[in-house]
């Protein structure tokens, strides 16, 4: 049984029946079959389900948007942006799927030599709860696009989600078994991966989930893509607009309650302007309106779970013992729900869970660096290496910098790391490996065949 729990009250919203070990064996052996003709459809008439889904996502936004604030505590405003970018991403690879997929010639001494994408087979999602459509529709999109069948296996506190997401891709006009949601906890997770029709996996989550699965798919030469944490630095240069940087980083840091792998996590201000950043930035966090995320006046819900909420206080707790400080917030308010507020902390030293560690929700470690050959030391002192962004009015040296000396995968300049189904998404060191979105993502799950014509 899977149950959903209301964060913002604790309530129950529904329960749900998991699949059984047979249940689960009967749904993957039919997407295997369904596979062997999807393959061969044209690119039109998938893009022409795959424009269907987009149509029906914005006609469902407001529904939906309310089903992940009852699952997961995502403000409305929040959850209609993301599932219109969800029909966004459908329509995107609706349009470049085929000519991203085309054949690529090659001038041999053969009569013809070329490299053809032919997609693999099935391929298993493993996705997380922050954001409940929009990181299984980047994986859905393009895969579906490619030719490749898939089935789901979503964050055990999303079911109702899950179970939509299915219910829109049959709507959209799809066959019965391109895609399927599979009703089970992540103790399952093995075995479906180790099914011999699974080609391979995609797991955006934690660090730890990730060296899991990718030590199975390893074992059974699976092909994987792993979108997992970050600690994302913000580094703040001497010349850099604070106003404007301290308005663009607490819209990162705060975003879906600051539960988004890239947000803004560490802000690296060089000492300069540190005092006056901070006074900015605290000004900003202290805006937030957290409170019922049905409520249009509510700009923060609450987090996702109450079990993710205590460990995110006891990070800040030990890193207060370690000798960081509170500027800003810190205390679970006392009210029903897994309420967190924006909190800044300062003096936040290596060692230390608000250094070393991600912290999933709306908590800011603020760190007081020398001058920029430091900034960019303390941004690349990390495990993590998803994305990062730099303030400052030098274009050319925020460029040379996002290009050539931060070691992440998402590089920004004077705004805020997002992800855009255009462009190549994903992450370095232990944030994963493997791109998501754009001509990159749509290739991971292929054949890349040589064919040569003598
Ligand atoms: P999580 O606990 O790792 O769960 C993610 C998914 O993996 C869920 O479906 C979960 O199932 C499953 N899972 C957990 N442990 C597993 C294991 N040992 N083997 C197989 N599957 C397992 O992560 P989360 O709390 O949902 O999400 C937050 C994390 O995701 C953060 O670290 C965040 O940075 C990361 N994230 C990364 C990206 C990115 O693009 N890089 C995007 C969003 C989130 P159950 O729910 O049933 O446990």
């Amino acid at each position: 049984m899977l149950k959903s729990i209301n964060p913002a009250t604790g309530k129950s919203v529904k329960t749900y029946e998991t699949h059984s070990e047979k249940g689960v064996e009967k749904i993957i052996n039919a997407i295997d079959k369904t596979w062997h003709q999807w393959r061969f459809t044209s690119y039109s008439n998938r893009a022409g389900y795959m424009q269907n889904l987009s149509t029906l996502l914005r006609s469902r936004k407001e529904e939906l948007a309310l089903l992940m604030a009852l699952e997961m505590g995502k403000v409305i405003r929040e959850g209609v942006a993301e599932i219109e970018k969800c029909a966004w991403v459908c329509e995107y690879y609706a349009q470049n799927a085929e000519s991203f997929l085309e054949n690529e010639f090659i001038q041999t001494e053969a009569y013809r030599s070329f490299v053809s994408y032919q997609p693999l087979g099935t391929i298993l999602a493993v996705m997380p709860w922050n954001f409940p459509f929009w990181q299984v529709f980047r994986f859905l999109a393009p895969t579906l696009m490619a030719g490749n069948t898939a089935v789901l296996k979503h964050a055990s506190n999303v079911p109702g989600c899950a179970l939509v997401i299915e219910e829109l891709v049959r709507d959209a006009g799809f066959p019965e078994n391109v895609f399927r949601t599979l009703i089970v906890g992540s103790n399952q997770v093995e075995n479906i991966i180790r099914h011999p029709a699974i080609k391979g996996v995609s797991l955006t989550g934690s660090t730890p989930a990730g060296k899991s699965v990718a030590s199975i798919t390893g074992s059974e030469l699976k092909k994987c893509v792993l979108e997992l944490g970050g600690s994302d630095p913000y580094l703040i240069l001497k010349d850099a607009e604070l106003e404007s940087a301290a308005k663009i980083c607490t819209s990162s840091r705060l975003l879906n309650a600051g539960q988004s792998c890239i947000a803004a996590k560490r802000f690296v201000v060089v000492d300069e302007v540190y005092s006056e950043f901070l006074e900015y930035f605290t000004h900003e966090m202290n805006q937030a309106v957290f409170g019922d995320p049905c409520d249009s006046e509510t700009t923060m819900g609450p987090l996702a779970r109450k079990d993710l909420r205590y460990e995110l206080h006891q990070q800040v707790v030990n890193s207060i013992k370690m000798g960081a400080e509170i500027v800003l917030g810190g205390e679970i308010p006392n009210r029903k729900g897994a309420f967190y507020p924006p909190t800044i902390l300062e003096n936040v030293k290596p060692g230390m869970p608000a250094y070393d560690e991600e912290l999933f929700g709306p908590v800011a470690s603020v760190i007081r660096v020398k001058n920029e050959q430091e900034a960019i030391k303390v941004a690349n002192n990390t495990e993590f290496g998803l994305g990062a962004a730099v303030f400052t009015r030098d274009l050319k040296n925020g460029e040379h910098i996002a290009e050539k000396l931060l070691d992440a995968g998402c590089c920004f300049v004077n705004d805020f790391v997002k992800s855009d189904p255009r462009l190549p998404f994903g992450g370095i060191k232990t944030s994963g490996f493997g791109r998501e979105l754009s001509t990159h993502g749509i290739k991971e799950f292929m054949n890349v065949k040589t064919v040569v014509v003598k």
